[in-house]
């Protein structure tokens, strides 16, 4: 219990900042609509999402005079029962929501739905919030006296939210443990797999948390969108990223001192496909029907799967070259060229001395050359000379620009804070 341990000032000046806030909206104005979990309106989320929807900036010494609450319809409930568990003591209120025509949405909401309603200190109703069976958002409050329900403009709300887990087994299990959607846990595994090998570097007692978007419509979770930032600590390893997005189109992830946390090249340039043939300094042919190196590695995969560029860099050819059959050639960074071959087809247009990004499509897999089968063919060399790609030490991607430091360092700093807060905030829980 809190009261059992003696508090350092800056943990109680915290709790009571806590305190303050519970009583508030947690999720905003008029988009409160939690469909969420009770765990989601914790401390950390609260203060993400009112940061988020940029509410004025609550200090601990203001004095609060109204209480927020939230409750779910029940199986039998009355219009009687929902407002005292509401702590609504009101005969107007009662009276109109029982009564009048504009609240008949309110009479007729299925079990599960959620209301929040915002009284007096004395149980006067002062604003309550739902949302219908049909989706739409209703604000009933108080004008002249009065009591007026209005429907709300359908609205896009992005939410911020925190997990925070533990590895008892393995990354999937302790994510679903600490109630992560598929699509963060997938974007978590992606984001540190250049660092950490989830199958075999994890240990019991590793701990991540994490920060995530979600975007709603109005209150219904429409979809998981990136995550923001997050920390994964690995056999005491710490490795932290940040999501920075320079402008509308750009956006990467960096450690809190601007390193890339992306590696410079992905490992593969086709997803969910498995070597067929590895690096080797001599393999049979099969076609050539000889001994033969292999300097490159075959990807296994249907004719016509995409082919994406490794690394950002510029296409040096383009075209047909002996038991390549077509073939793409990139140059990165002055040293470093990728190969890929036995291509069905070029993407659209692609043409030596264009630029390309990391993960654009540049090609389809096919069988042109020296193929026994479709398959591509990738070849990895550095200053000229063949390396295994499988293997090969990749470089990091470009760390923050200079000219980006300073906005940088802001989204970095607050991420950095929010996350020792979120520290402070689990040993609260634990006293
Ligand atoms: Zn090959």
């Amino acid at each position: 219990m809190l009261t059992q341990n003696p508090l350092s000032q800056e943990r109680k000046k915290k709790l009571r900042w806590f305190v303050t806030l519970s009583t508030m909206p947690l999720l905003g104005v008029l988009t409160a609509f939690g469909l969420v979990p009770q765990s989601d309106l914790g401390l950390p989320t609260a203060k993400v999402a009112i940061e988020e929807i940029a509410l004025p900036k609550v200090d601990d010494t203001v004095a609060v005079s109204s209480f927020w609450r939230n409750e779910r319809v029940q199986r039998g409930d009355t219009v009687a029962e929902l407002l005292s568990r509401l702590s609504v003591e009101d005969a107007a209120a009662s009276d109109y929501l029982r009564n009048a025509a504009e609240t008949e949405s309110f009479r007729k909401l299925s079990v599960g739905k959620e209301i929040q309603a915002e009284t007096t200190a004395t149980g006067g109703l002062i604003t309550l919030r739902y949302l219908s069976n049909n989706g739409t958002q209703i604000l009933i409050d108080k004008q002249n006296g009065a009591f007026t329900a209005n429907t709300l403009a359908a609205q896009l709300e992005k939410r911020l939210f925190v997990r925070t887990g533990e590895i008892k087994t393995n990354l999937y299990a302790a994510t679903d443990a600490a109630g992560m959607p598929e699509a963060a846990a997938n974007q978590l595994n992606e984001l540190f797999s250049g660092d950490i090998d989830f199958h075999h570097d994890l240990r019991v007692g590793d701990r991540f948390t994490v920060v995530y978007e979600m975007t709603y419509n109005n209150g219904a979770l429409l979809n998981t969108g990136r995550i923001q930032s997050a920390e994964f600590i690995n056999q005491g390893h710490v490795y932290r990223a940040v999501y920075f997005q320079k402008d509308a189109q750009h956006g990467d992830y960096y450690t809190p001192e601007g390193k890339s946390v992306r590696k410079a090249f992905l490992r593969s340039p086709i997803e969910y496909s498995r070597v067929s043939s590895g690096f080797t300094n001599s393999r049979f042919h099969p076609l050539l029907n000889k001994w033969k190196a292999h300097k490159g590695v075959d990807f296994a995969a249907p004719t016509g799967t995409r082919i994406k560029a490794t690394a950002d860099g510029v296409v040096s050819f383009v075209g047909k070259e002996n038991g390549y059959g077509n073939v793409i050639m990139i140059k990165h960074q002055g040293r470093y060229t990728t190969v890929y071959g036995h291509l069905s087809r070029f993407a659209q247009g692609l043409h030596r001395g264009q630029r390309v990004a990391q993960g654009d499509l540049i090609g389809y897999v096919g069988m042109t050359g020296l193929a026994s089968g479709p398959h591509l063919h990738y070849e990895f060399k550095i200053n000229g000379q063949h390396h295994n790609p499988m293997r090969v030490a990749l470089p990091d991607a470009q760390p923050i620009s200079s000219s980006y430091q300073e906005a940088f360092q802001s989204v970095a700093d607050d991420f950095v804070a929010r996350l020792n807060l979120l520290r402070n905030t689990n040993l609260a829980k634990l006293d």
